[in-house]
């Protein structure tokens, strides 16, 4: 895979621009790049960051598969990429997307391939129709001489269903013989790179030498995306800020291997923040180890919550609420701000067909009088419950007013209807006028 590495692209992202156009505090502009067509959904371009995520059922399983891609689906995974392995799993692969068809679900299958894809693929054409996109590992199409041929055919079939492509470079499957290659160079240099740059170059050149490659054998431009997978924070972070200067493909996003629980959730946050801070990243995956009997969705929640939290996507209202004192010696408020919580979610698949922007909304539940007016004030609608030693009253303030007092043993049920009103009072459609002529 000699093909030369495209030319750098100007990118307006940059460390140092962290402000949006107009001065407004906030993400910096969007890294330029190309649009890629998954099926359905946009990837780069103009496009919101997108959200994915993979299953961890064995592809041959049909049922499972649907099951838990269908769980994905509906909790907001846009994409979602599947294993594909085995003869068998390619066999599986069309029923997936019929069954899935037939639920009304149009959310694009991913085919993740290894070793073998260049068969599985040529045995079952059904597979590679069926699949959105191929993802491509170039550190794991094949050794040696058989490597280019294999990549070959891999691209010929993506070419004959005009599917696009992920190259997906991950640092513990990075192509040997070109870490090798580069070490070489590296020794031979007059100022040669200490080992960690030296691994980070190697990932990236593996990413653009394989992406020039793909089209050179015919892959359009637009059908290209790429990613760069490491562990470590500051390692994913450099890469990325120095991919996303050499190329315009579409970048895919995330920490591989991040873990378990609040490390890898806090892992992941930290690294992706920071580059979506600076414009970079067209979609996003938060490879989360579950824990046991952890739901599978845990990992879209998650990606969900960043671009939430960063301003980038709105999907689900959010509740603020503060974390508790010693002026909180009840567990009412974190009930209640638990309780909103859950209703909000569970409200809003009806919700986004009845009350379009309903996802924006901002609801506040503070534990007491210290910051619980003045943050109320600020959400769409807020509660300030009473603490310790304070009257058992809760002002409620909707659009920065205050507006009633509740009290009593119904303030939570009376609080959840008044968030519903808000609700279908400010989003509900409105009925055009008739057209009376
Ligand atoms: S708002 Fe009141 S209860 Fe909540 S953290 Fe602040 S002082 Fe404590």
């Amino acid at each position: 895979m000699s093909a030369p590495i495209p030319s750098p692209v100007p990118a307006p992202a940059s460390a140092q621009a962290l402000q949006a156009p107009g001065g407004q505090p906030g993400p910096a502009a969007r890294r330029r790049s190309v649009p890629v067509r998954i099926g359905p959904v946009t990837v780069g371009g103009e496009a919101p960051v997108v959200v994915q995520s993979m299953t961890n059922t064995d592809t041959a399983d049909v049922a499972a598969t649907v099951r838990q891609v269908e769980a994905l689906a509906r909790a907001g995974s846009e994409v979602v990429r599947i294993t594909v392995n085995s003869m068998e799993a390619a066999a599986a692969v069309p029923r997936i997307r019929e069954r899935l068809d037939a639920l009304g679900l149009a959310t694009p299958l991913v085919g993740d391939f290894h070793f073998n894809g260049h068969k599985l693929l040529g045995a079952h054409p059904a597979c590679g129709e069926a699949l959105g996109k191929f993802r491509i590992n170039p550190g794991n199409v094949g050794k040696g001489a058989r490597r280019d041929a294999q990549f070959a055919e891999m691209i010929e079939h993506a070419c004959r269903w005009g599917r696009p492509v992920r190259i997906g470079v991950n640092w513990g499957s990075l192509d040997q013989d070109l870490l090798a290659r580069m070490m070489d160079e590296n020794a031979a240099a007059a100022l040669p790179l200490a080992p960690e740059p030296l691994m980070h170059q190697a990932l990236i050149r593996s990413a653009l030498e394989s992406a020039a490659r793909a089209e050179a054998l015919g892959l359009p431009h637009d059908a290209i995306l790429l990613s760069c997978k490491m562990s470590g924070v500051q390692d994913l972070i450099a890469v990325y800020r120095d991919l996303a200067r050499r190329c315009d493909y579409p970048l895919h996003l995330g920490l591989t291997e991040a873990g378990m629980g609040t490390k890898g959730i806090v892992a992941s946050t930290a690294a992706l923040a920071v580059l979506l801070q600076e414009g970079i990243g067209d979609t996003i995956r938060i490879s989360l180890t579950p824990q046991p009997g952890e739901p599978r969705t845990r990992e879209v929640e998650v990606a969900q919550e960043i671009l939430q939290s960063m301003g980038l996507r709105a999907f689900t209202p959010a509740v603020v609420a503060c974390p508790g004192c010693g002026r909180t010696t009840s567990t009412f408020f974190q009930e209640l701000a638990r309780d909103i919580d859950n209703h909000l979610k569970a409200q809003m698949p009806r919700w986004r067909e009845r009350y379009p922007g309903a996802e924006t909304l901002r609801v506040a539940v503070m534990g007491c009088v210290v910051n619980g007016p003045g943050e109320s004030r600020q959400a769409d609608i807020g509660i300030s419950l009473p603490g310790t030693g304070e009257r058992p009253v809760a002002p409620v303030y909707v659009d920065g007013e205050k507006t009633v007092t509740l009290k009593g043993e119904t303030i939570a049920a009376d609080f959840t209807r008044l968030v519903d009103d808000y609700v279908a009072a400010r989003f509900g459609r409105t009925t055009a006028p008739a057209d009376t002529d």
